[in-house]
């Protein structure tokens, strides 16, 4: 449903992503990790078309994506910065939302499950970092879409409304969507994520099974896998483009990163 081809993205001289090819066709959670700056976001708005990428492709439905074109009405997506109009009332704006789309929405469900009644009156910059994720999440989930893209969804929530969350992901897997979701918690990955997708400096570094990573690096638990893989012992990128001017070969077929060439 959505592929990325050799995307490659920089802001000034700093090189985002270098070259990255991901496809997302089948239903279930992915989870984009990587430290703070690797391009997670840059990542998940380039599918949005809200970054435009320097060079590569993707594709939605086979077909390439336009940043003008009606292909966003199958995404939901949950920006890791909402800003909302400070003056308007949280009813007011999930109203103002409610009124650009034709399609049904599930508001009521959603402010009911993340406890928001008491809270629809308040002017939205009154509120609490957490209330405003919450807000952030209702306009988010409240449309039906076969594609979902969290970006850091769990910042600041409570643990009522992480549980709540964490219902809304697995009913959403169930539904048969595709779900893309950033996270630091790594104990929220391990409880669902089907895929893991690790970026570092612009490139990937695993692509697999929350499983497979644990076995690769022999570690126990996510968190322990994710800090050994960032202490250096198992890092190579899976992929090495050529606009990385570095020196790859192949050996076998196998793209030999250089720091294991003799
Ligand atoms: P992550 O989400 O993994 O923390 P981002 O994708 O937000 O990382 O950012 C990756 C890098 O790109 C960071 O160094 C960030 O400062 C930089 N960056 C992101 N967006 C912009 C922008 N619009 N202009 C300049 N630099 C940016
Ligand atoms: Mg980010």
């Amino acid at each position: 449903m959505i592929q990325l081809h050799q995307l490659s993205k920089s802001f000034g001289r700093l090189e985002v992503l270098r070259g990255i090819d991901l496809a997302f066709d089948q239903p279930g959670i992915t989870a984009v990790l990587g430290p703070n700056g690797s391009g997670k976001s840059t990542l998940l708005k380039s599918i949005l078309g809200m970054v435009i990428p320097d060079a590569g492709q993707i594709l939605f439905h086979g077909k390439p994506i336009d940043p003008l074109g009606s292909y966003r009405k199958d995404i939901s997506y949950l920006p890791q910065i909402a800003r909302f109009p400070e003056n308007l009332r949280v009813a007011e704006l999930i109203r103002m939302i409610e009124s650009f789309r034709p399609q049904e929405s599930s508001s009521a469900a959603l402010i009911r499950d993340f406890g928001l009644g008491p809270v629809l009156q308040s002017q939205l910059g009154h509120l609490s970092g957490g209330t405003r994720q919450k807000v952030n999440l209702v306009l988010t989930l409240m449309y039906d879409t076969p594609v979902i893209i969290l970006d850091e969804p769990t910042a600041g929530l409570d643990p009522v409304a992480l549980v709540r969350l964490k219902d809304r992901i697995i009913q959403a897997r169930e539904a048969g969507k595709i779900l893309l979701v950033t996270t630091h918690i790594m104990s929220l990955v391990e409880e669902l994520a089907d895929r893991v997708v690790f970026l570092l400096e612009g490139r990937i570094y695993f692509d697999g099974k929350p499983g497979e990573l644990k076995q690769r690096v022999a570690e126990p638990t996510l968190e322990k896998a994710i800090a050994n893989l960032l202490s250096g012992g198992h890092l190579s990128p899976i992929q090495l483009p050529e606009s990385a001017g570095r020196v790859t070969r192949k050996m076998n077929g196998h793209v030999v990163h250089p720091q294991y060439n003799p």
